[in-house]
């Protein structure tokens, strides 16, 4: 037997343990029995190598053979990832699909960019330039949204001695560097294992918002391009709404979007509705800006845990190529689940609920490959990466360890709450829990860029919806109307800050998106309304005319006012400031 060959001497499910594979690497892949399936080292001991395998093992015995690969679980980064559909080992669903049906053939292999697509390559660097890894050889047009960027692979440095515009399929050589190891073909497809991280020149603060127009984040727990969140939430509360909101409205030119269902049919839904999502700019579909990675049901647990790194590692090489670009997964916890499944077969140390100990360490070295960065390539570009990850705690439970170890590394948490839920309150972000750490970046912004004074509205708007809850435990006790009346404006200024600026119906083609400037203007018009109202009831004014002003309910629709017509917001402040002063005192 050669070294390049070894044998299964045990099968436990997703993992088999093989013997006779000297030389073998952590992380290498391997292709496992006759039906070589997919299948990666995660632990070696003595001679006997541990594999994930990423297919379901039914068949597998001792005595079959294990053939190394040589190299590490990697991607192919290239044009025609945009619109693809791929599988935790980038696999293309529908390309294995048509080949094989529904049911995707053990050890099927299709390879994960297309070798037919004709792609023309127009050069942006000439014969005679010296390059270096990251620099920009020439684009490709990828989609009707998406310019690809052909760069100089990692580890090449030298003089183009050949280019020019061709066209070709992925494999056409693009470029001859002259290295001072010899000449190099560039062609348009380069590989990159999973689980490193691309190189960039360094890591920039994040000091760009992240828009993503639902109010209740942009406005009090925003998030920043190449920032990292995490949106738990018990089933039903509007995880998977939230992140195709941010799919289709955050400010982000490319996104990534990882799958982990938990039954076969969640991931259908997904397969079916993103293609329907429509890029608001454009009018184009999202797709057309959109790589989607699912695990699909009849896919072994393990191979979710690969789908986020394969996920991350498509995204950071368009952030490479100098785009903001989004990743979202759905669900973390399912990738966690799996972790835990392996470490189980491995025997290892449990560590809390019989997650692996190194669960913390694992989330933390996926959303540590957020930021915002100059990426590498004389032309010092900026490029961003943000990671968006929804947990699904067992019973909607914070305190359980996925949302905990991710708690420790992300800077913005979206509590969804299955009470607000209940209640019909979208997105049911609750706002006491929430927490965003770049707010005083967003701040600054929005100062410089937009308008002055963000800072100070939050804070007030978050200051009466905090003292509405202590007064809410004061009004159980003892009813609303034990309550001092200017307590009681300020629970009705507060049930405006819920009702008229927090609510937001991701399914009202007025209401799912709301720009920064309207936000601000919306959550000043209550906030003027309150400012009005005090001195007013101080001077005798009964709460109930103040709560019966006709202006009332144009607040409550100013949520719909079109984006192009925000005057309208000074003329309603207008009309608080004369309604209330025309109340008899
Ligand atoms: P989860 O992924 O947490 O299980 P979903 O995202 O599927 O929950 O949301 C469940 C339901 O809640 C949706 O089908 C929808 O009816 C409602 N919902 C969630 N968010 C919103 C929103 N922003 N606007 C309107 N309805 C929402």
């Amino acid at each position: 037997m050669n070294n390049n060959q070894g044998e299964v001497v045990k099968v436990s499910g997703p993992l088999v343990v093989a013997r006779g594979l000297a030389g073998a690497r952590m992380y290498e892949m391997v292709r496992v029995g006759e039906m070589r399936l997919f299948g990666e080292i995660i632990e070696i001991r003595g001679g006997d190598c541990s594999i994930q395998v990423y297919e379901e093992t039914e068949g597998i015995g001792p005595g079959q053979p294990v053939f190394r690969t040589g190299e590490a679980l990697s991607v192919e980064l290239g044009p025609g990832l945009i619109r693809s559909i791929y599988d935790g080992v980038q696999r293309p669903l529908n390309d294995l699909n048509a080949k094989f049906g529904d049911f995707i053939v053990r050890g099927a292999e299709s390879p994960a960019l297309s070798r037919e697509t004709q792609w023309t390559f127009e050069p942006a660097a000439k014969t005679g330039d010296k390059v270096a890894s990251g620099d920009l050889l020439g684009t490709v047009q990828e989609s009707k949204l998406v310019v690809h960027k052909i760069m100089v692979p990692a580890g090449v440095e030298g003089k183009i001695t050949r280019i020019g515009p061709v066209t070709g399929n992925v494999d056409t050589r693009v470029a001859v560097i002259e290295t001072a190891n010899g000449p190099v073909d560039v062609t348009m497809v380069q590989r990159w294992p999973v689980r490193v991280g691309r190189p960039v020149k360094r890591k920039l603060p994040p000091t760009v918002p992240m828009t993503t127009g639902q109010r209740v984040i942009d406005m009090f727990f925003p998030m920043t391009q190449g920032g990292t969140a995490c949106v738990p939430g018990p089933f039903g509360s509007g995880k998977t709404v939230v992140q195709h909101q941010l799919a289709k409205w955050a400010n982000a030119q490319i996104i990534v979007y990882v799958g982990c269902g938990e039954r076969g049919n969640e991931m259908t839904d997904v397969l079916m509705e993103f293609p329907e999502l429509k890029d608001p700019d454009s009018g184009e579909p999202l797709m057309e800006r959109t790589v989607l990675i699912a695990n699909t049901s009849n896919m072994p647990v393990a191979a979710r845990e690969a789908s986020v790194f394969t996920g991350i590692t498509i995204a950071e090489y368009f952030r490479d190529m100098g785009y903001s670009v989004a990743l979202m997964a759905d669900s973390t916890s399912r990738w966690a689940e799996a972790m835990r499944e392996m470490s189980g077969r491995l025997e290892e140390m449990p560590g809390e609920e019989g997650y692996p100990a190194y669960l913390g360490s694992r989330i933390a070295s996926f959303y540590e490959r957020a930021g915002n960065v100059l990426c590498l390539g004389s032309d010092d570009r900026a490029g961003s990466l943000s990671l968006i990850g929804a947990v699904s705690p067992p019973g909607g439970d914070f305190s359980e360890p996925v949302v905990q170890a991710t708690l420790r590394v992300v800077k913005v948490f979206w509590g969804l709450d299955d009470k607000l839920a209940f209640a019909r309150h979208f997105p049911a972000i609750n706002w006491l829990t929430s927490y965003s750490l770049y707010q005083e970046a967003v701040d600054k912004y929005a100062n410089e860029h937009l308008d002055k004074g963000w800072q100070e509205t939050r804070q007030r708007a978050m200051g009466i919806l905090q003292r509405e809850a202590d007064l809410d435990e004061l009004v159980r006790l003892v009813g609303m109307d034990a309550l001092p009346v200017d307590d009681r404006l300020l629970m009705q200024a507060a049930k405006m800050i819920r009702e008229d600026f927090l609510h937001q119906n991701a399914f009202d083609d007025r209401d799912t998106y709301t720009s920064l400037p309207k936000q601000f203007r919306l959550l000043n018009l209550i906030l003027h309304f309150y400012d009005e109202a005090r001195p007013a009831l101080a001077q005798g004014v009964s709460l109930s005319a103040l709560q019966g002003l006709d202006v009332l309910e144009d607040v409550a629709r100013a949520k719909l006012i079109p984006e192009d017509n925000l005057n309208e917001f000074d003329r309603l402040k207008e009309r608080i400031t004369q309604a209330v002063a025309a109340l008899p005192r």
